[in-house]
């Protein structure tokens, strides 16, 4: 499943092939993604120009303006198995190409996804109104994220740290992944209450998750030619992992065998040595 640094990844990689530019044709292949495509997008987008794509949590946002300047903006979210490409008039669609945004130099942005679980919609008011984005936490990256949110909303909670770091409402983007990297990095059981990880714990918390995903993302900025058409799959970033996906392999830091266990219907591997 695409995570936030893929969502990264693709916006700083197709960005320059289509900011600025104005939008020539829309062809939709396939309406039926996660919710509709609504049936006035190709319409309503043909003549309208590409501003500067911005990201909220998994959401790839897409302004569009018109020639009087009015401002809409695309809401467009990967899905499970989306990917967004940059291909060439000329390029031939294949199978689950479901949809190509063509602009004035004849550049194709095209949406691809096998599985149908992504989506493109008109946002619907500004980033604080849109029903899909209001009620999210602060970007992991952003300033508004640090142990102190995590240490003051985690009081009382018996809810395990790791669910409680994949909450949206927390902190957004911290998928399966990223949760087990940084409590590794960090030291803290999966299991363990977030209501009881101490402030220290929880700042150093949020510092690995910060470290964990500017790295994938700092990774994926070597895959960026791969938006180009064609070439491979935009895939997962190959990053060395130390716990996700390695269960009862051994631990890099103490050699001890990595436990599996599940938590909130989540795999989460861990070293109960390294981890307390
Ligand atoms: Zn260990």
């Amino acid at each position: 499943m695409p995570e936030l640094p893929e969502v990264e990844t693709t916006r700083r990689g197709i960005a320059p092939y289509i900011e600025g530019r104005e939008i020539r044709e829309v062809l939709v292949r396939e309406r039926r993604l996660r919710t509709p495509v609504p049936d006035d997008l190709a319409d309503s987008l043909i003549g309208r120009r590409i501003g500067e794509l911005g990201r909220r949590a998994k959401y790839l946002l897409v302004p569009v303006a018109d020639a009087r300047g009015r401002e809409r903006s695309l809401i467009w979210h990967l899905g499970m198995s989306g990917s967004l490409r940059i291909a060439r008039l000329g390029d031939l669609p294949k199978k689950h190409d479901h949809v190509d945004v063509v602009v004035d130099d004849g550049t194709i942005l095209r949406y691809h996804d096998p599985r149908r679980f992504g989506f493109v919609d008109w946002l619907r008011g500004g980033l604080a109104e849109d029903p899909r984005l209001r009620r999210l936490g602060p970007e992991p990256l952003s300033p508004e994220f640090h142990g102190k949110r995590l240490f003051a909303l985690s009081r009382g909670r018996r809810l395990a740290v790791k669910p409680f770091l994949m909450d949206n409402a927390v902190v957004v983007g911290v998928g399966n992944i990223y949760a087990s990297e940084a409590l590794f990095l960090a030291g803290i059981d999966p299991r363990r209450a977030a209501g009881r990880v101490s402030w220290e714990r929880h700042e150093r918390l949020a510092l690995a998750v910060r470290e964990v995903l500017a790295a994938a993302i700092t990774q994926g900025g070597t895959t960026l030619r791969d938006f180009v058409s064609g070439v491979g799959e935009p895939g997962y970033f190959a990053q060395r992992l130390n716990v996700y996906g390695r269960a009862g392999q051994s631990c890099r830091r103490c050699g001890g065998e990595l436990r599996l266990v599940t938590l909130g219907q989540r795999a989460s591997v861990f070293c109960p040595a390294c981890q307390r």
